[in-house]
């Protein structure tokens, strides 16, 4: 059975809004716009769908166009999932927390019901693939997996995932996030759309590609399902100015060093953190980021508050008690983040 049969029945019915016609060469008198423009080309609106955009995220993530969507920031992928998905009131989705929120907050804004598979702790935040299989039901149309995971930092082994997408094929999508992927030592899964129908990932130029101003992401799934959330996207979704930023930007692949530098100053943050006394434990990360656990969280952010650095404390959330996400900054930010800890820790 095709993955995009398990669409809400309204989506795989809905009609998309027919757009003005856009045709280089013409005079457009088609789409209410005006003739004059504050900056070049601002009067007109964006092309219906960017696909100049999708040409060339498709490029840089060696899949074809059309089991690729452009969205504004992967956060919006995770939305159009969940809506073209998820009956409200009825379906749900299953997560493994401790993990990105925002796949909870999309759930609840569409009144799909949250099942929750939690990680495990004594396995360095591990899934647990057999709760996720026994907990997951006829309901369960999508099962969210970050890998690398925010905020714990580790990969999830393809082997896990292949296991939930043969078990799921033709009940769940398998939707993993791949937001830090370009961070770690792993191939990305976005080849395998092509084997696996119920397979979708997540990519997003936000982190390593440094283009988190512009909201840009991008979704890799088959066909079928890339033209059904390609129905929800507004018309004109992406500005013109956001276009020919994120084009620019990639151009001359001034971005693609970005990486080396981030993950060889991951591992230095990491090796002085193991140094101080109030540090804890920092687990193993494969992102920008380290989670670690103080002995005194609390002495740590007023520290860090009075030299107004800012780091996620994840309290609050069972398994990481004291534990605070730590992003790898420049060497500069870095060494201010070390100094203040130091001091917290000799006070
Ligand atoms: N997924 C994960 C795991 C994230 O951490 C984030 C951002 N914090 C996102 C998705 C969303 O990123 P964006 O919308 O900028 O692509």
């Amino acid at each position: 059975m095709s993955a995009a049969l398990l669409a809400r029945p309204e989506i795989a019915a809905l009609k998309p809004y027919r757009t003005a016609r856009q045709e280089p060469g013409t005079v457009r008198l088609n789409a209410n716009e005006v003739p004059q423009a504050p900056a070049p080309g601002l009067n007109r609106y964006p092309a219906i769908r960017p696909d100049a955009l999708e040409r060339r995220i498709g490029a840089l993530l060696g899949i074809g166009e059309d089991r690729l969507l452009a969205t504004r920031g992967s956060s919006e992928a995770i939305d159009l999932l969940i809506r073209t998905f998820c009956r409200a009131y009825a379906d749900n989705i299953v997560v493994a927390p401790p993990t990105f929120a925002m796949y909870q907050v999309y759930a609840n804004m569409q009144a799909a019901e949250v099942i929750e598979v939690p990680r495990s702790a004594e396995r360095d935040f591990a899934i647990d693939v057999s709760a996720i299989l026994a907990n997951a039901n006829d309901a369960s149309k999508l099962i969210f997996i970050c890998s690398p995971n925010n905020p714990t930092g580790g990969i999830v082994p393809r082997t896990d995932i292949v296991e939930l997408l043969r078990a799921r094929a033709g009940r769940s999508l398998v939707v993993v996030d791949e937001a830090y992927v370009e961070f770690s030592g792993e191939r990305s899964l976005v080849h395998e759309v092509d084997r696996f129908d119920n397979l979708v990932v997540l990519r997003t130029l936000s982190k390593a590609r440094g283009l988190a101003g512009v909201r840009c992401g991008a979704v890799a799934a088959s066909r079928d399902v890339v033209e059904l959330l390609r129905r929800m996207l507004p018309p004109y979704a992406f500005s013109s100015p956001t276009t020919d930023a994120v084009l620019n930007a990639l151009a001359d692949d001034a971005t693609a060093g970005y990486v080396t530098a981030i993950v060889s100053e991951r591992e230095r943050l990491r090796d002085a953190l193991a140094k101080l006394d109030g540090v804890e434990q920092i687990w193993p990360s494969e992102a920008n980021f380290l989670l670690v656990r103080f002995g005194d969280l609390g002495a740590v952010e007023r520290e860090l508050a009075s030299r107004r650095i800012l780091i996620r404390a994840f309290d609050g959330c069972p398994g990481l008690e004291n534990c605070a996400r730590i992003t790898v900054g420049s060497p500069d930010e870095n060494a201010l983040l070390l100094d203040a800890l130091r001091e917290t820790v000799a006070s």
